[in-house]
């Protein structure tokens, strides 16, 4: 395999992407994937598509192919709505296997939403139980015998500090403590073996260094032991054993295809099955020490031309997931001044530029031209303009 995979890309002129960590860019071949899935599949087909063009298996099927990223083996990972969602029902199975227990541990460094779903569940249950958050550095030591589940982001959304995945869940399970794992920033980004670290659960999406676009479906894993005692608090119409048989009795499937709920969206599914393809012959390994190269070398050019920036990612590598982020005070308007001149990367409050290295497109020419265009922003106060600072909807 050679990288970059660039020329599989749809890149527009001009752009060097660094963002693909929050959204990954178009491979070549998805839009007439999915047009032909329009035309072709849902125009001729009708509801016949469902049986003659797999529309119903699709979620099994991506979720194996999902799970090769994860360490999943088949059988053990199906793909439906949201990565919110995937976190409720993980969360919620979780918390049934351990009824004697009323805490949630998790860490301040969690992508919000994680938490904030723990948050309206915990109010739904109605039964005492609590949303523990300790630093991320403090949860090893904070698995106590009180403690139902650990639930953490493997990566940092927004430091790129890396938890470790095997020496966590085998203290969480020590503990009495099933363990959940996120993985939105690692899947497709650096190597997880979920079977080795033998986590009970793990979520995450396709829509980051998956490159499954925009509102991709996201993914949930659980131990193939314990399917069959994972409950799903979802309790949709094609997580049942027998959707077709239209039983007015909720019995969940023995298979993990429980964790459905509902109609899954076809379209979506199909540009994701089809951006799949693009990793058919790539190792994570040689994603993974590639990525390491080009951040190393962000790191050591931005330090060398952009004093202004302080860096808050870990500076050791095996720490890091594949995203490097610098503190500075007018992050936000700078930017938004790089993205003007075609270096994307994004910024989270308060002061975190962010940038994502994604090595299927980016090279050391890339990452050396958007240090040059950095250096610029900064050295002429370029940020320095009313049309960067006034801020936006999404950042
Ligand atoms: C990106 C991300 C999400 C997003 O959740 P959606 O429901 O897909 O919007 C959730 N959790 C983590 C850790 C993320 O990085």
């Amino acid at each position: 395999m050679s990288l970059p995979k660039k020329h599989l890309f749809e890149m527009p002129e001009g752009v060097i992407y660094l963002d693909g960590n929050s959204l990954g860019p178009l491979p070549k071949g998805v839009a007439e994937k999915v047009q032909q899935a329009v035309t072709d599949e849902w125009g001729q087909a009708l509801i016949r598509g469902w049986n003659g063009c797999g529309w119903m298996d699709q979620p099994a099927r991506v979720g194996d192919m999902v799970g090769r990223f994860i360490g999943a083996p088949a059988g053990s990972v199906v793909m439906g709505d949201t990565l919110s969602i995937k976190v409720f029902q993980a969360l919620s199975a979780a918390l049934a296997m351990r009824p004697d227990r009323r805490v949630i541990l998790s860490d301040t460094g969690n992508f919000p939403t994680d938490l904030y779903m723990a948050e309206g569940l915990i109010r739904l249950k109605d039964a005492g139980y609590e949303l523990r958050k300790v630093a991320p550095e403090d949860v090893a030591d904070a698995v106590t015998s009180d403690v139902a589940v650990v639930m953490l982001t493997e990566v940092d959304y927004r430091t790129g500090r890396k938890h470790d995945m095997a020496a966590i869940t085998k203290k969480a399970q020590a503990a009495g403590a099933v363990m959940i794992w996120d993985l939105a920033h690692s899947a497709g980004a650096l190597e997880v073996d979920v079977t080795e670290a033998g986590c009970e659960f793990a979520v995450g999406c396709t829509y980051k260094y998956l490159n499954g676009g925009p509102g991709a479906p996201a993914f949930i894993y659980v131990r193939p032991d314990l399917t069959e005692q994972a409950e799903p608090a979802l309790s949709g119409w094609l997580g049942h054993s027998a959707p077709f048989a239209f039983d007015v009795t909720y019995t969940p499937a023995p298979s993990i295809e429980r964790m459905r709920v509902g109609t899954p969206p076809v379209l979506q599914m199909t540009a994701l099955e089809e951006a799949l393809r693009l990793w058919e012959d790539v190792e994570m390994a040689d994603i993974r020490a590639a990525s390491l190269a080009l951040s190393e070398q962000f790191i050591a050019e931005v330090e060398d031309r952009c004093p202004a920036l302080s860096l808050i990612s870990p500076r050791e590598g095996a720490r890091r997931g594949s995203q490097v982020s610098f503190a500075f005070e007018h992050g936000y308007a700078a930017m938004q001044a790089l993205i003007d001149r075609g270096v994307i990367g994004d910024f989270r409050a308060p002061d975190v530029m962010r940038f994502g290295f994604t090595p299927l497109y980016l090279d050391a020419s890339d990452v050396t031209a958007a240090v040059e265009i950095l250096s610029d922003v900064l050295d002429n106060r370029l940020w320095d303009d009313p049309t960067y600072t006034a801020a936006k909807k999404v950042t």
